[in-house]
């Protein structure tokens, strides 16, 4: 069976998801290859052998620089005609989501969306794709190939297998209708740390913080332990932090080593964003609060007394 997956970068790194999603396909048994489309990009093929990619393709041309789907459509069309895929795997983002798209277009293929698994079974490729506000799982799978799949962020972790990929490139041929976007302008917004999906630990802030000023404590806590800042949708739509740190249904998926939770309650749409946490830390005054059944630590007990004592002492651990 072979496998293609949509290594997608940010600079002069490939991200996580891709490389998660690549580990996945790997772990199958299938023949998978990676793809890295950009300029400026050969230098990324290395890394996607680390995770399981018995060969990387190459789309490496100045007319790919901007982060746009079409061009990329272009690429993998070509590629999945010139080479023959079976299956084509993203890891979503806004680019992955829209390439996934315009490609199942193109290809006139089928695309199953937002899954978080995918497994073999009796030699048929199946998704798992939560439905119904995340409260039950389905399973899915498709009539024809090649198949294509986008995975929710966070669903696999990047497993460095140590493998080596031989590299390929790939012709860059774009259509007209392809380069009819353009890029007027890329911001970046200014943070410190690691970005929520990438970072080992996440500090999340819930409504029990009390006001958005009380976020310095949740934001003291991740700076002290290196790790970045998450939020519940009620803060999110109260304006007390941007969507950009939403964590839940709605927001993003992270799987960070530690989530601590400070005065969040738990509701399912959060917990669904979160819960394939490594340990789940909850600090919140109400015993009974939900999040307390999906913890693996909890303390009860006031977030304005607890959290500046905790920030001070991995600050004083970190100092030892
Ligand atoms: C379709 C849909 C999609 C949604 N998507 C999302 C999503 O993506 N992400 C998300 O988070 N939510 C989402 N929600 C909202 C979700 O249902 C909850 O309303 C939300 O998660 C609650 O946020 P919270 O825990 O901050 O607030 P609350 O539920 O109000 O909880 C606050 C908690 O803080 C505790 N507390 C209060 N004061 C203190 C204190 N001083 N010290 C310690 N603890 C304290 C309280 O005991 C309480 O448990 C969605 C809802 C719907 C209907």
């Amino acid at each position: 069976m072979a496998t293609l997956v949509f290594l997608e970068h940010h600079g002069s790194e490939l991200l996580k998801g891709g490389l998660g999603v690549l580990s996945k396909a790997a772990s199958l048994g299938d023949d998978v290859s990676g793809i890295v489309i950009g300029s400026g990009v050969r230098g990324l093929a290395d890394e996607a052998g680390k995770f399981g990619a018995a060969r990387v393709y190459v789309a490496d041309d100045a007319q790919l620089e901007a982060p746009l789907p079409q061009p990329r459509v272009d690429v993998l069309a070509q590629l999945v005609r010139d080479k023959g895929a079976d299956s084509i795997l993203f890891a979503n983002s806004v680019l992955a989501a829209d390439t996934a798209a315009g490609l199942a277009a193109r290809l006139d293929a089928g695309l199953n969306w937002d899954l978080v698994d995918i497994a073999r079974n009796d030699g048929k490729l199946v998704g798992t794709r939560p439905a119904l506000q995340d409260s039950v799982y389905v399973e899915v799978g498709w009539t024809s190939q090649p198949r294509i799949a986008l995975f929710r962020t966070g669903s696999f972790d990047p497993v460095a297998s140590g493998g080596a990929a031989e590299t390929e490139d790939v012709p860059v041929q774009l259509e007209d209708f392809s380069t009819g976007a353009r890029m007027v302008e890329q911001a970046h917004a200014e943070s410190e740390g690691p970005s929520i999906e990438e970072a080992d630990v996440v500090v999340a802030g819930g409504r029990g913080l009390g006001g958005p000023e009380n976020f310095t404590l949740v934001e003291g806590l991740a700076k002290a332990l290196g790790g970045a800042v998450g939020a519940t949708r009620a803060v999110v739509d109260a304006g007390w932090y941007p969507y950009s740190t939403q964590v839940g249904q709605t927001g993003k998926t992270v799987s960070p080593k530690l989530y601590v939770a400070c005065g969040i309650s738990g509701a399912i749409q959060h917990k669904v964003g979160m819960q394939g946490s490594g340990v789940i830390v909850a600090i919140n005054k109400d015993p009974n609060a939900p999040i307390f059944d999906f913890s693996d630590l909890g303390v009860v007990g006031d977030v304005h007394q607890i959290v500046p004592k905790l920030t001070e002492l991995v600050e004083q651990r970190k100092g030892q």
